[in-house]
């Protein structure tokens, strides 16, 4: 049977599947297969069928993520089917496909502490533990006990906390491996604070990001001490503009898609301050935001 065939008894499989559709930035052009698997078990029969040749980019939210203009050369797998959230004692065990918005509801409800951030972050949960997500003094890596991991060959394998070695914006997660499901461990907390501590974190992020245009939040890392975002002001790029796309004039560490944006318009204005804020304070900022051509 050609994998074709048997991948699509174990999930949805289509072919040139537009990525402007799957990302929040809302640009980038089209996968070349694009691969929904049904549940767990689904996913670890259809990685070692997959070619070897093919490569493997896993997908949460897209909230992280900046696809070229000219697609993406490879199999896109989407683990949002791989949603459930289960609560036990003080640990919260997630599958990689839950919004971290849902886990963070989750916990709460549960009278958990610890995730409260993740109700202003929009990705999915294998997005934040790959990127080791933060907010508001809290991160992943505060109250991740471990993740587990399916290789390409279907394997599965339960990386620890320290395993994963995260750091500000990064775990270590083997090529071509796909994290599907994370555990955490939690503290008592009473359920009204919880609530009204994310409900604070979310009213302070509606004032200070620009959440009604596409965007794919922080594009740079903060440089140590200081702040993307004042760096790329005090550069006066503030509210510039390439094609569709601005760096914001709410926040100048956010590009906002204008409706119109392509892909390279937003790497042009990626380039633009990095070489700006370079020549004026000899600081190199480094990405956030993964930009799919250097990641292959
Ligand atoms: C408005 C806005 C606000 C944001 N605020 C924050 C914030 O406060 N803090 C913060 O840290 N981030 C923030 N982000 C960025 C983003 O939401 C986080 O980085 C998030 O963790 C990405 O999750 P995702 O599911 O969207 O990942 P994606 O964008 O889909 O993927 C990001 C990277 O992770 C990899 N990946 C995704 N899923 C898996 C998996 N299951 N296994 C292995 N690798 C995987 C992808 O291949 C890619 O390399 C914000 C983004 C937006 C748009």
């Amino acid at each position: 049977m050609p994998w074709q065939q048997a991948l699509q008894a174990l999930g949805e499989l289509s072919q040139h599947e537009p990525m402007a559709s799957h990302t929040t930035m809302a640009v980038g052009g089209a996968a070349t297969w694009y691969f929904k698997p049904n549940d767990k078990p689904s996913l670890c029969q259809a990685l070692p069928v997959i070619p070897e040749n093919i490569s493997i980019l896993p997908l949460g939210r897209g909230s992280n993520l900046l696809v070229p203009d000219h697609g993406f050369d490879g199999m896109v797998i989407d683990l949002g089917l791989l949603n459930s959230i289960q609560v036990h004692h003080q640990t919260l065990t997630a599958q990689a496909g839950s919004r971290m918005s849902k886990v963070a509801q989750t916990a709460a409800n549960a009278g958990l502490s610890g995730l409260e951030f993740m109700a202003t972050v929009p990705g999915d949960l294998g997005g934040g533990i790959a990127m080791n997500a933060g907010a508001f003094g809290q991160q992943v890596s505060d109250t991740c006990l471990h993740a587990s991991i399916v290789h390409h060959d279907g394997n599965e394998e339960i990386l620890s906390n320290q395993q994963l070695q995260m750091r500000y914006r990064h775990s270590h997660i083997p090529k071509q491996s796909i994290i599907v499901s994370a555990s955490f461990e939690l503290q008592m907390g009473e359920q009204q604070e919880i609530r009204n501590a994310m409900r604070e974190m979310r009213q302070k992020r509606s004032l200070t990001q620009p959440l009604a245009l596409a965007n794919c939040g922080s594009v740079f890392k903060n440089p140590d001490g200081d702040h993307a975002a004042r760096l790329i002001e005090a550069a006066g790029l503030k509210g510039k503009s390439i094609g569709g796309a601005q760096i914001s004039e709410l926040h100048a560490n956010f590009i906002v898609n204008h409706g119109n944006a392509c892909s390279d318009d937003v790497a042009s204005l990626i380039q633009l301050a990095q070489q700006c804020v370079f020549e004026k304070f000899a600081i190199k900022l480094e990405t956030e935001v993964r930009i799919l051509e250097v990641l292959q």
